[in-house]
């Protein structure tokens, strides 16, 4: 058996039909109904170490190489500023307490933990939900944290309805936008301080004849308008990145990460296109001006900032936040420093954390220094692109609206967090 194997991987790079001739000369010795046998084993055996001879695409001794085995070590030698910590407080205006650390209490002492060692001084949870849930996240954070969280609210389109039945659910019962109106009330008093919107709203969400909820339904004004009303910002999350609605093929630039994650691609007729539904999105925005949206994700389109500056010029209720999205901004550093100081005013700081400190680092050496071709993640695969990014060197007032006075002014309760924090005695490293 070794020695077959051996043979076979020394002739691995011929094709199976003349492996098996090979193998049948070297058999002629042996009775005929035994040679038809081990003719046949041998042959079963070399079209197996030939298929795997095959899927081994390592790029060593002239094979192929997987893209999923690409891991190119940079040779480039340029000036490395790695941080640890960011040069001013920090909000992080997008983070998933209860997705991300499960309502785990050890867990939020190690995020807690990790934020005074980063300089995070503030996050804000988009994940407090409504009613009862509300509460228990509240007392999750709050029991130890109150000064380091504020906490968004969710609504909740189901309701009790079933999950499969969308001509069930609570959000095409009559009056559901004004109820939800009366529950943000509700929320706000008991201490919330703004609202998250789910991507699900356009692109999962049916009516009951199947089509999609449309972000943009004159159903859910009353719940822009109370926003509005009850100064509780919209942080808003809609579509995905534009790579997901493109078909996976290899074209696609985020091939790799789409392969491993198909149930994250929105391409095909069946989903409204990208343009579509931040179209959509922008409708809202443009029909309740006394409300205050914040774009989730740079917009959602990053990849053209130029279009997302135009909409910060034609909507001034419009902000955008940063969350997920630094590989994005720092492929571009030339434009995306030029957008940054132009709408200083109207980018907010996020991470759609809590993140491990190695992929907080990232964050800080993006906007403080003007490196050259890093990693924005520690990962096997680069996460959101197979590609490194450059520092945009930010002024440091810049550095300061971006991460935190902005929220500050926008999102009710950060400002006297940020106090506390300043005033307290967090140990500096
Ligand atoms: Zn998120």
């Amino acid at each position: 058996m070794i020695i077959r194997t051996n043979y076979l991987h020394k002739f691995s790079h011929r094709n199976a039909e003349t492996q098996r001739i090979l193998w049948n000369g070297s058999l002629l010795c042996v009775s005929a109904p035994l040679r038809e046998i081990l003719s046949l084993a041998c042959l079963v055996t070399v079209l197996a170490t030939f298929t795997s001879a095959e899927e081994t695409l390592d790029g060593k001794d002239g094979r192929n190489l997987a893209l999923d085995q690409f891991e190119p070590k940079s040779t480039l030698r340029v000036p490395e500023h790695p941080l640890s910590r960011a040069k001013f407080p920090v909000v992080d205006v997008h983070v998933h307490p209860r997705y991300k650390l499960h309502s785990v209490p050890e867990q939020l002492d190690e995020a807690v933990r990790v934020m005074d060692q980063q300089n995070i001084a503030v996050c804000v949870s988009l994940d407090g939900r409504l009613g009862e849930e509300l509460e228990e996240h509240k007392k999750y954070l709050w029991t130890k944290y109150r000064d380091r969280f504020v906490i968004f609210a969710n609504i909740d389109w189901q309701g009790d309805g079933q999950p499969d039945d969308p001509s069930s659910w609570a959000c095409h019962r009559p009056d559901f936008g004004r109820r939800m109106a009366v529950a943000l009330a509700d929320a706000k008093r008991r201490g919330v301080a703004g609202l998250k919107i789910f991507k699900r709203l356009g692109l999962e969400y049916r009516n009951p004849d199947g089509s999609f909820v449309a972000i943009d339904d004159p159903r859910w004004d009353p719940i822009w308008e109370a926003c509005g009303k009850l100064q509780l910002p919209v942080l808003i999350h809609t579509a995905d990145p534009v790579a997901f609605f493109m078909p996976i093929d290899r074209f696609n630039e985020r091939w790799e990460e789409l392969h491993r994650h198909p149930e994250w691609s929105f391409a095909g007729d069946e989903f409204p296109t990208h343009d579509e539904l931040l179209a959509a999105r922008n409708r809202v925005i443009e029909r309740h001006p006394l409300t205050t949206f914040i774009g989730a994700h740079v917009a959602n389109y990053p990849e053209n900032l130029g279009e997302v500056g135009r909409w910060l010029d034609k909507y001034p209720n419009l902000h955008v936040e940063i969350a997920a999205r630094i590989a994005e901004l720092g492929r571009q550093p030339y434009t995306a420093r030029k957008f940054f100081l132009k709408y200083a005013d109207r980018i907010l700081f996020g991470t759609d954390g809590p993140r491990p400190p190695g992929r907080l680092s990232p964050h800080w050496r993006l906007l403080e220094t003007r490196d050259e071709y890093f990693t924005y993640a520690e990962n096997q695969y680069p996460p959101q692109g197979l590609w490194n990014i450059y520092g945009l060197g930010l002024p440091d007032e810049v550095l300061r609206k971006v991460y935190a006075e902005n929220a500050e002014r926008l999102i009710p309760g950060i400002s006297e967090r940020l106090q506390k924090f300043a005033n307290s005695p967090v140990e500096q490293p």
